[in-house]
Protein backbone atom coordinates (compact mmCIF):
# COMPACT_ATOMS: atom_id res chain seq x y z
CA UNK A 1 0.00 0.00 0.00
CA UNK A 2 1.04 3.09 -0.97
CA UNK A 3 1.87 6.21 1.83
CA UNK A 4 -0.32 8.85 1.95
CA UNK A 5 2.18 11.16 0.21
CA UNK A 6 2.33 8.64 -2.76
CA UNK A 7 -1.26 8.24 -3.13
CA UNK A 8 -1.58 11.92 -3.35
CA UNK A 9 0.38 11.79 -6.44
CA UNK A 10 -1.26 8.57 -8.22
CA UNK A 11 -4.84 10.34 -7.60
CA UNK A 12 -3.47 12.57 -10.73
CA UNK A 13 -2.35 10.31 -12.94
CA UNK A 14 -5.21 9.86 -15.70
CA UNK A 15 -5.90 6.07 -16.24
CA UNK A 16 -4.83 4.77 -19.48
CA UNK A 17 -1.61 7.39 -19.46
CA UNK A 18 2.05 6.18 -20.51
CA UNK A 19 4.06 7.53 -17.56
CA UNK A 20 7.73 8.20 -16.37
CA UNK A 21 8.60 7.98 -13.07
CA UNK A 22 11.55 9.76 -12.44
CA UNK A 23 13.66 9.23 -9.49
CA UNK A 24 11.40 6.24 -8.49
CA UNK A 25 13.89 4.84 -5.93
CA UNK A 26 11.53 1.71 -5.02
CA UNK A 27 9.41 1.67 -7.91
CA UNK A 28 5.93 1.67 -5.46
CA UNK A 29 4.37 4.27 -7.38
CA UNK A 30 4.63 2.70 -11.10
CA UNK A 31 3.79 -0.52 -9.53
CA UNK A 32 0.87 0.58 -8.34
CA UNK A 33 -0.21 2.55 -10.84
CA UNK A 34 -0.08 -0.55 -13.26
CA UNK A 35 -1.60 -2.49 -10.83
CA UNK A 36 -4.39 -0.61 -9.79
CA UNK A 37 -5.38 2.44 -12.44
CA UNK A 38 -5.04 0.79 -15.25
CA UNK A 39 -1.97 2.86 -17.25
CA UNK A 40 -0.64 1.05 -19.78
CA UNK A 41 3.47 1.99 -19.90
CA UNK A 42 5.74 2.98 -17.67
CA UNK A 43 9.61 4.31 -17.76
CA UNK A 44 11.18 4.30 -14.54
CA UNK A 45 14.09 6.54 -14.20
CA UNK A 46 16.84 6.71 -11.58
CA UNK A 47 19.95 8.24 -11.48
CA UNK A 48 21.88 5.45 -8.99
CA UNK A 49 22.42 1.89 -9.16
CA UNK A 50 20.93 1.16 -5.68
CA UNK A 51 17.75 2.68 -6.00
CA UNK A 52 17.26 1.38 -9.56
CA UNK A 53 17.70 -1.99 -8.04
CA UNK A 54 15.26 -1.79 -5.76
CA UNK A 55 12.84 -0.90 -8.40
CA UNK A 56 14.08 -3.65 -11.03
CA UNK A 57 13.34 -5.84 -7.47
CA UNK A 58 9.89 -4.66 -6.97
CA UNK A 59 8.49 -4.28 -10.80
CA UNK A 60 10.26 -8.16 -10.88
CA UNK A 61 8.25 -9.66 -8.01
CA UNK A 62 5.22 -8.28 -8.69
CA UNK A 63 5.36 -9.53 -12.49
CA UNK A 64 5.08 -6.10 -14.01
CA UNK A 65 8.69 -6.39 -16.21
CA UNK A 66 6.51 -6.19 -19.37
CA UNK A 67 4.63 -3.37 -19.00
CA UNK A 68 8.32 -1.17 -17.80
CA UNK A 69 11.29 0.58 -18.87
CA UNK A 70 14.00 0.33 -16.18
CA UNK A 71 16.60 3.03 -16.93
CA UNK A 72 19.63 4.57 -15.35
CA UNK A 73 19.98 8.06 -16.25
CA UNK A 74 19.49 11.65 -15.47
CA UNK A 75 16.17 12.79 -14.81
CA UNK A 76 14.33 13.06 -18.10
CA UNK A 77 16.73 11.54 -20.07
CA UNK A 78 15.28 8.40 -18.98
CA UNK A 79 12.70 8.93 -22.04
CA UNK A 80 13.12 8.29 -25.48
CA UNK A 81 10.80 9.62 -28.21
CA UNK A 82 9.30 5.80 -28.66
CA UNK A 83 8.36 5.19 -25.44
CA UNK A 84 5.48 8.08 -26.60
CA UNK A 85 5.25 8.86 -22.68
CA UNK A 86 2.04 11.27 -21.95
CA UNK A 87 2.32 12.20 -18.38
CA UNK A 88 5.70 12.50 -15.55
CA UNK A 89 5.83 12.09 -12.23
CA UNK A 90 8.80 13.38 -9.90
CA UNK A 91 7.91 13.08 -6.19
CA UNK A 92 10.18 13.05 -2.68
CA UNK A 93 12.76 15.64 -4.02
CA UNK A 94 13.74 18.97 -3.83
CA UNK A 95 12.13 22.00 -5.55
CA UNK A 96 14.75 23.35 -7.48
CA UNK A 97 16.18 19.49 -7.80
CA UNK A 98 12.69 19.25 -9.63
CA UNK A 99 13.06 22.30 -11.60
CA UNK A 100 16.81 21.54 -12.80
CA UNK A 101 15.75 18.38 -14.04
CA UNK A 102 12.74 19.80 -16.05
CA UNK A 103 15.16 22.45 -17.56
CA UNK A 104 16.95 19.89 -18.90
CA UNK A 105 14.44 18.12 -20.62
CA UNK A 106 12.63 21.41 -21.62
CA UNK A 107 16.69 22.44 -23.91
CA UNK A 108 15.92 18.67 -25.35
CA UNK A 109 12.26 19.83 -26.53
CA UNK A 110 10.60 17.39 -24.25
CA UNK A 111 6.90 18.21 -23.73
CA UNK A 112 4.12 16.38 -22.05
CA UNK A 113 0.48 16.53 -21.37
CA UNK A 114 0.78 16.63 -17.61
CA UNK A 115 3.38 17.11 -15.29
CA UNK A 116 2.87 15.84 -11.44
CA UNK A 117 4.92 16.99 -9.40
CA UNK A 118 5.86 16.52 -5.41
CA UNK A 119 8.14 19.19 -4.49
CA UNK A 120 9.57 18.32 -0.60
CA UNK A 121 10.82 21.67 -0.27
CA UNK A 122 10.87 24.96 -2.33
CA UNK A 123 7.48 24.64 -3.78
CA UNK A 124 7.21 28.67 -4.82
CA UNK A 125 10.53 27.90 -7.41
CA UNK A 126 9.24 24.97 -8.78
CA UNK A 127 5.81 27.15 -9.64
CA UNK A 128 8.06 29.84 -10.77
CA UNK A 129 9.30 27.30 -13.34
CA UNK A 130 6.42 25.72 -14.92
CA UNK A 131 5.03 29.69 -15.10
CA UNK A 132 8.04 30.37 -16.90
CA UNK A 133 8.21 27.48 -19.08
CA UNK A 134 4.47 27.55 -20.80
CA UNK A 135 2.60 24.89 -17.99
CA UNK A 136 0.05 26.22 -15.84
CA UNK A 137 -1.37 24.30 -12.69
CA UNK A 138 -4.31 22.37 -13.42
CA UNK A 139 -4.57 21.07 -9.84
CA UNK A 140 -3.09 20.65 -6.11
CA UNK A 141 -3.60 19.49 -2.88
CA UNK A 142 -1.45 18.52 0.14
CA UNK A 143 -0.94 15.96 2.68
CA UNK A 144 0.08 15.18 5.98
CA UNK A 145 2.26 12.42 7.02
CA UNK A 146 3.49 12.45 10.37
CA UNK A 147 4.88 16.63 11.14
CA UNK A 148 5.59 16.78 7.37
CA UNK A 149 3.41 18.51 5.33
CA UNK A 150 3.56 17.20 0.94
CA UNK A 151 2.27 19.45 -1.52
CA UNK A 152 1.58 17.78 -5.01
CA UNK A 153 1.70 20.18 -8.14
CA UNK A 154 -0.11 19.21 -11.29
CA UNK A 155 0.98 21.33 -14.28
CA UNK A 156 -0.46 21.03 -18.08
CA UNK A 157 0.48 23.01 -21.16
CA UNK A 158 -0.94 26.64 -20.91
CA UNK A 159 -0.49 30.45 -19.97
CA UNK A 160 -0.56 31.07 -16.44
CA UNK A 161 0.30 34.24 -14.51
CA UNK A 162 0.73 33.97 -10.71
CA UNK A 163 0.94 36.56 -8.19
CA UNK A 164 3.47 36.28 -5.67
CA UNK A 165 0.98 34.52 -3.04
CA UNK A 166 0.43 32.13 -5.92
CA UNK A 167 3.89 31.10 -5.86
CA UNK A 168 4.38 30.60 -2.42
CA UNK A 169 1.31 28.96 -1.21
CA UNK A 170 -0.13 27.50 -4.35
CA UNK A 171 -2.85 29.33 -6.12
CA UNK A 172 -5.32 26.84 -5.91
CA UNK A 173 -4.27 25.41 -2.63
CA UNK A 174 -4.56 28.82 -0.95
CA UNK A 175 -8.23 29.37 -2.66
CA UNK A 176 -8.99 25.49 -1.35
CA UNK A 177 -7.78 26.00 2.43
CA UNK A 178 -8.22 22.24 2.92
CA UNK A 179 -7.22 21.47 6.63
CA UNK A 180 -3.72 20.49 5.80
CA UNK A 181 -2.99 23.72 4.25
CA UNK A 182 -4.29 25.68 7.66
CA UNK A 183 -2.24 23.33 9.68
CA UNK A 184 1.10 23.69 7.22
CA UNK A 185 0.70 27.45 7.57
CA UNK A 186 -0.12 27.97 11.17
CA UNK A 187 2.94 25.74 12.11
CA UNK A 188 5.01 28.03 9.68
CA UNK A 189 2.91 31.01 12.14
CA UNK A 190 4.08 29.50 15.18
CA UNK A 191 8.15 28.98 14.01
CA UNK A 192 8.58 32.40 12.92
CA UNK A 193 6.79 33.33 16.36
CA UNK A 194 9.70 31.46 17.88
CA UNK A 195 12.33 33.20 15.31
CA UNK A 196 10.75 36.99 17.10
CA UNK A 197 11.51 35.99 20.47
CA UNK A 198 14.61 34.77 19.59
CA UNK A 199 15.60 37.99 17.81
CA UNK A 200 13.93 40.43 20.78
CA UNK A 201 16.12 38.20 23.19
CA UNK A 202 18.99 39.34 21.05
CA UNK A 203 18.02 42.55 20.77
CA UNK A 204 17.90 42.37 17.27
CA UNK A 205 13.97 44.05 16.54
CA UNK A 206 15.16 47.17 14.50
CA UNK A 207 17.04 44.93 12.23
CA UNK A 208 15.79 43.97 8.27
CA UNK A 209 15.81 40.30 9.07
CA UNK A 210 13.35 41.01 11.79
CA UNK A 211 11.15 42.62 9.10
CA UNK A 212 11.56 40.24 6.58
CA UNK A 213 9.98 37.97 8.89
CA UNK A 214 7.30 40.05 9.77
CA UNK A 215 6.59 40.59 6.27
CA UNK A 216 6.26 37.16 5.96
CA UNK A 217 3.79 36.54 8.67
CA UNK A 218 1.76 39.19 8.16
CA UNK A 219 1.35 37.48 4.56
CA UNK A 220 0.39 34.32 6.15
CA UNK A 221 -2.19 35.72 8.35
CA UNK A 222 -3.77 37.37 5.01
CA UNK A 223 -3.72 34.00 3.11
CA UNK A 224 -5.28 31.91 6.00
CA UNK A 225 -8.19 34.82 7.08
N1 LIG B 1 9.99 9.08 -5.95
C1 LIG B 1 10.14 8.26 -4.77
C2 LIG B 1 9.19 8.72 -3.68
O1 LIG B 1 8.65 9.81 -3.80
O2 LIG B 1 9.02 8.00 -2.69
C3 LIG B 1 11.58 8.26 -4.27
C4 LIG B 1 12.07 9.57 -3.73
S1 LIG B 1 13.76 9.49 -3.26
C5 LIG B 1 13.78 10.51 -1.87
C6 LIG B 1 14.58 10.46 -4.52
C7 LIG B 1 15.15 9.58 -5.63
O3 LIG B 1 15.47 10.43 -6.73
C8 LIG B 1 16.43 8.87 -5.24
O4 LIG B 1 16.26 7.50 -5.48
C9 LIG B 1 17.49 9.48 -6.17
O5 LIG B 1 18.46 8.54 -6.59
C10 LIG B 1 16.66 9.98 -7.33
N2 LIG B 1 17.21 11.10 -8.09
C11 LIG B 1 17.80 12.20 -7.62
N3 LIG B 1 18.17 13.02 -8.62
C12 LIG B 1 17.81 12.41 -9.76
C13 LIG B 1 17.96 12.71 -11.15
N4 LIG B 1 18.54 13.84 -11.55
N5 LIG B 1 17.47 11.85 -12.05
C14 LIG B 1 16.88 10.70 -11.66
N6 LIG B 1 16.73 10.35 -10.38
C15 LIG B 1 17.20 11.18 -9.44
Amino acid sequence: NLSPRLAMVARFVTPGARIADIGSDHGYLPAHLLLNQNITYAVIGEVASGPLENAKHELDRRHLTAYTQVRLANGLAAILPEDNVTEVTIAGMGGILISEILSAGYQRHQKFEKLILQPNTDEQVLRTWLEQHHYQITAEDIVQEGKHFYEVIVAQPGEQVLSETDRLFGPLLRKQQAPAFFAKWQKELQRIETIFDNLAAADKVETSAYQEWHIRYTQIQEVLS
